[in-house]
């Protein structure tokens, strides 16, 4: 154990998926009292199943981050369940984009948007202002390297994901002097169901995805928990509005 989350509690969104299921094992190991959400109820009970069979301590809730009666739900759920709210990861997205921009429906812009950009909002609105009630906290969004660099045929998804970077860099600054950190992560490709599913377009991808990474390979969820639970530590505790890579090298070159 790297860092000691004894008695924290710690909200997850998206906590069904790779990396956030990967990231509430970390915290659960860490010693984190954990209220896992996601809109997937089989996949949440998962994790959750997994966190126990550990020892750990987690509770499941279903929500849709893009319903804010559901999102200020999952905020009082978890000060009722262990007082207060020390970190949160929003981490819920989704990629069903297929095509250039001038082929892609507006109905699929909205779906992008409406979980990628407002969920992330409403989440860091409830997040918040809760945080600043209780004296402070910290704050992960998962971003990607689409929310630091153009991605081709993936235009909707990449400007989603530079709006969750300005989300991170406004609200960072706006609650610095509340005690609040928040700070995004921007992961390369990493080995998920959202990454399979790209994987999966032709026979030439899983190459080609490792290659666009100087490291060689694309990235596993525990690389990316490890930076989460840094973040949200008190080792980062002069990091905050920071846009942090994860990826292996993609964005260095
Ligand atoms: P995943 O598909 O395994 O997990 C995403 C989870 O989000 C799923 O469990 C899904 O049910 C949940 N979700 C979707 N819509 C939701 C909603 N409206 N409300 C609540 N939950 C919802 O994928 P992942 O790779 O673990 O993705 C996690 C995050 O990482 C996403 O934000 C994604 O954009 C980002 N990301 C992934 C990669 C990658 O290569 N896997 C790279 C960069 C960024």
């Amino acid at each position: 154990m790297t860092h000691d989350f004894n008695g924290k509690s710690v909200l997850i969104t998206g906590a069904g998926g790779g990396i956030g299921r990967a990231t509430a094992l970390a915290f659960a190991e860490a010693g984190a009292r954990l209220m896992l959400t996601d809109v997937d109820v089989p996949a949440g009970d998962e994790t959750a199943a997994l966190v126990h069979a550990r020892g750990g301590e987690a509770m499941f809730l279903k929500v849709d981050v893009t319903r804010e009666t559901e999102v200020a739900a999952m905020v009082a759920a978890t000060v009722a369940a262990y007082g207060r709210l020390d970190c949160a990861f929003n981490n819920a997205g989704i990629e069903i984009e297929t095509s250039r921009i001038t082929e892609c429906d507006e109905a699929v812009f909205d779906r992008i948007m409406g979980v990628n950009v407002k969920g992330m909002w409403l989440c860091l609105k409830h997040e918040l202002k809760q945080m600043e009630a209780q004296g402070g906290g910290a704050i992960v969004n998962t971003a990607s390297v689409a929310g630091l660099k153009g991605a081709p045929r993936l235009a909707t998804y990449a400007g989603s994901k530079h709006a969750v970077v300005g989300l991170t860099r406004s609200t960072a600054a706006e609650f610095a002097r509340q005690n609040i950190r928040v700070n995004a992560i921007c992961p390369g490709v990493i080995r998920t169901l959202m990454s399979e599913r790209w994987a999966n377009k032709d026979p030439d991808m899983p190459g080609r995805m490792a290659a666009m990474h100087p490291i060689g390979r694309i990235g596993e969820p525990v690389e990316v928990a490890a930076v989460v639970l840094w973040l949200c530590s008190s080792d980062a505790s002069f990091v905050t509005g920071l846009a942090h890579t994860v990826d292996g090298g993609f964005t260095a070159v």
